[in-house]
């Protein structure tokens, strides 16, 4: 276990613990999912983890197979299980947000309903809470569950984040556990464009990590196919980071530059060889100085356009995490005192 960073807390309660688990055609799983997750629920109590008001939020991600029926059946057979059902798809990050506004427990995991980051560490991460960490990051330790491509384009992605200036937890994906306060505080974010691993760590809060190794699917296929894998990523990248825009600007410079060699370079052949073509350095010297002229033009625009989508995001500037001060007597306290003082 690795602290990312520390303060010195009072020691932490044992807490309600709510998991969190968006479904999306998910009937091949669900069955052993729900056993296990209530086995570990059992297995927490037991070992004074947690407190017996413990949940298991399932969120119907708008299934189109048996995932809702399922749902419903398991959480009128079990008191310890609620099942919420969104009007349609909204892809997992909304599902995970959706199913996180519902809880109200003190410490909320959310974790994938293949169950591929095994239950059995949350243990681990409820004794990092119990520690006085507010957010833990489940890390994954290997890739050996995925295929060549996606190891290396997921960790090249990690890499690049971290150039874009991204702070993101190597390797961590959706499954964590949030104090009461840090979720009360992710809840804050009003934007819209979901990228929960980035917005956890925007959030600050004492955090630490816990290591384990991914499984394999339990059954199903993977509901993450290329093309929404791509779409997350790049979420990720234009949600936390202009980056992009800014390297339009670069662009207009480097363009800029090698246009005025080429213009010197036209200038001469036109000037000194008498070789070129009529009309040829008329055409390339507006070409080359107009061309990257736009580009940077463009960067500046960019620029902007960068501040404004900062500020349409209207994300919280702080959070607090403690206030000290001496405690003042309320007014009306005062007054009672010398109310039974003088009685
Ligand atoms: N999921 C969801 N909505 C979607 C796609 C996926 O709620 O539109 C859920 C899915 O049911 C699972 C989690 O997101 O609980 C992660 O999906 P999956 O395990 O297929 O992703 P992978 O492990 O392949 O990255
Ligand atoms: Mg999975």
């Amino acid at each position: 276990m690795r602290h990312i960073d520390s303060n010195s807390t009072a020691p932490v309660a044992i807490p309600s613990l709510a998991i969190v688990v968006p479904c999306y055609n998910e009937e091949a799983v669900l069955e052993s999912t729900c056993a296990e997750l209530l086995a570990t629920l059992d297995g927490l109590l037991a070992s004074g983890r947690i407190r017996a008001e413990s949940r298991i939020y399932f969120v119907d991600d708008g299934s189109r197979d048996g995932t809702w029926p399922m749902l419903q059946q398991m959480a009128s057979n079990d008191e310890r299980i609620v099942a919420l059902a969104l009007s349609c798809n909204r892809g997992h990050q909304n599902a995970l947000y959706a199913g996180l506004a519902q809880t109200v427990e003190e410490a909320v995991v959310s974790i994938d309903a293949d169950l591929q980051d095994g239950p059995e560490h949350i243990a681990s991460m409820l004794d990092a809470y119990l520690a006085g960490n507010e957010v833990v990051f489940g890390v994954r330790k290997e890739r050996d569950s995925d295929t060549f491509f996606k190891r290396l384009s997921a960790e090249g992605y990690y890499r690049l984040m971290q150039r874009l200036g991204v702070d993101l937890v190597f390797n961590h994906a959706d499954f964590r556990l949030l104090s009461r306060r840090a979720v009360n505080t992710l809840l804050e974010y009003p934007e819209t464009n979901l990228f929960l691993r980035g917005m956890v760590r925007e959030i600050g809060f004492r955090s630490t990590t816990v290591e384990y190794a991914r499984r394999p699917r339990l059954a199903g296929e993977s509901k993450y196919p290329l093309r929404r894998m791509l779409s997350l990523a790049w979420k990720g990248v234009t949600a936390f980071s202009i980056a992009p825009l800014r390297a339009i600007t670069l662009m207009g410079l480097i363009t800029g530059a090698l246009s005025l060699v080429l213009i010197g370079w036209v200038l001469s052949v036109k000037l000194f060889s008498g070789s070129a073509v009529p009309g040829w350095a008329s055409i390339m010297v507006p070409v080359l100085f107009i061309g990257s002229v736009q580009l940077l033009c463009l960067g500046v625009i960019g620029e902007y356009l960068g501040k404004i989508y900062e500020e349409v995001k209207r994300r919280p500037r702080y959070h607090l995490r403690e206030v000290v001060a001496e405690q003042r007597t309320p007014v009306t306290t005062r007054a009672e005192t010398r109310a039974e003082r003088s009685g």
